[in-house]
């Protein structure tokens, strides 16, 4: 399999917008007085494409630049909003930008002779141009969607010498409109850019070291809230794995998953418009799900059961209480998460709705494309089918909470 390691060395990409760039058909608007950027995706200052796109056209027309983010998250609650707050302050306070929090950005919407913004799969944003700065590889390159990892992986790699692209900081613009900010409600949840290179630079000296066969018994890297809210971005943290010392083998597993395996959420989300349910599904595992739709269920939990931690199973609810109360879950103990809500749910749609509806309120990173490709592994997709054929599952992939404890180090009342 090819490695990312012969990409050490490697000329980046001299045009970082191919094919990253869309026009929309919103027309612009002759008498707007700046450029807005509006940051939904890439909420960062620093290693911005969009931001460096919305600089040049404000540049080009000798406009200044105007930069807003709002608190527009779908499901929003403390937690999240908390999360937000912190990096708006980090970016408020960087030199050389005004970097605005605006409850309702419509009224600025109306003044802008052109709206920039990130393009994200899972929403629609009214702008002119949108940006898309998500993964190494731009989303629109693979033409349609990879139905596996091992197909994405060997289009990735013929690519990404063509394609991996240096992002760099711009020069501030040299005109700069001073939005007034909305005051900033006082919550904090350790959200932002400085604590994302933080966790970086934590993850690089310790946490990468045996990432390869010990990550389901070490924490792992933590950043996947910093990369859905855009606090750090892929190019950043890939170049910094590259340049660590790491373990080839680590490095290589690591960016299977930071690289490959999140670009094919992004890739699902785009290219599939039914992402969001069991329809995207390959058709052996609809089969497979309609063949046992009828088994019994024993257990069977309700939501509120569920939501609620309150099955037999210690090792489920100790992921489940992590998840409410502190809006992360290990990459491993959610597997198994999912595989039992699907086996103690009255129908696999019902288990498709709980884990999305539990991802939206409560985990930091959720309602992002990860959450949707994540959530549907558990019930096949991008996956293979598996024998035994078993009740409930037929031939999905079947977990249990007895292989987990053996897996991983959990801590469990006793
Ligand atoms: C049921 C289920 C739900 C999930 N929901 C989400 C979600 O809401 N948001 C989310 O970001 N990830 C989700 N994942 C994927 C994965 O579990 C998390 O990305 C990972 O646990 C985040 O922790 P980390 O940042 O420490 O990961 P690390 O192991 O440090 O990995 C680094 C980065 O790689 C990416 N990554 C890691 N594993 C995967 C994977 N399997 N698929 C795609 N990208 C991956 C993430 O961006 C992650 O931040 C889900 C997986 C499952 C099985």
């Amino acid at each position: 399999m090819a490695s990312f390691v012969q990409y050490r060395a490697l000329q980046r990409a001299a045009d970082p917008y191919q094919q990253r760039v869309t026009r929309t058909d919103l027309p612009e608007n002759e008498r707007g007085e700046f450029v807005l950027y509006r940051p939904t995706a890439a909420r960062r200052l620093s290693r911005n494409l969009a931001l460096n796109f919305a600089i040049l056209r404000a540049e080009e027309l000798g406009l200044p630049l105007a930069i807003a983010e709002s608190l527009d998250e779908p499901h929003l609650n403390d937690r999240l909003a908390a999360f937000l707050l912190d990096g708006i302050r980090v970016n408020a306070a960087a030199k050389g930008f005004h970097y605005a929090f605006v409850k309702n950005p419509a009224a600025l919407e109306k003044r802008a002779r052109i709206i920039v913004a990130d393009e994200l799969p899972t929403r629609r944003e009214r702008a002119h141009f949108l940006v898309d700065g998500n993964g190494l590889l731009p989303m629109r390159v693979f033409g349609k969607e990879q139905y596996a990892a091992k197909f994405l992986r060997d289009r990735a790699h013929r690519l990404l010498p063509d394609l991996w692209a240096q992002i760099d900081d711009l020069p501030p613009p040299r005109r700069r409109l001073a939005l007034e900010s909305d005051p900033l409600p006082k919550l904090t949840a350790l959200g932002g850019r400085e604590n994302a290179l933080a966790l970086l630079d934590a993850f690089l000296a310790d946490g990468i070291h045996g990432y390869a066969d010990q990550r389901n018994k070490k924490p792992t890297s933590g950043l996947s809230p910093y990369l859905h809210f855009g606090h750090i971005g892929i190019h950043e943290i890939a170049e910094r794995v590259l340049a660590s010392d790491a373990a080839d083998e680590d490095i290589d597993s690591f960016l299977e998953e930071a690289v490959i395996r999140r670009e094919l959420s992004f890739n699902l989300c785009f290219y599939n418009p039914r992402y969001d349910s069991l329809e995207c599904l390959p058709e052996w595992a609809k089969k497979t799900l309609d063949k046992h739709r009828r088994d019994r269920r024993k257990p069977s939990y309700s939501a509120e059961e569920l939501e609620g931690a309150e099955t037999y199973d210690e090792v489920w609810n100790l992921a489940q209480r992590q998840l409410v109360e502190t809006g992360t879950m290990h990459g491993y103990l959610r597997m198994l998460w999912g595989k039992k809500i699907i086996e103690w749910s009255e129908t696999p749609e019902q288990a498709h709705a709980f884990m999305i509806e539990q991802h939206a309120r409560h985990a930091l990173d959720g309602r992002d494309p990860n959450t949707h490709a994540g959530v549907l592994w558990c019930f096949g997709k991008h996956d293979r089918p598996w024998a035994p054929e078993r009740p409930i599952f037929g031939s999905i992939r079947y977990m249990s909470s007895e292989q987990t404890r053996k897996k991983m180090k959990l801590n469990l009342p006793r």
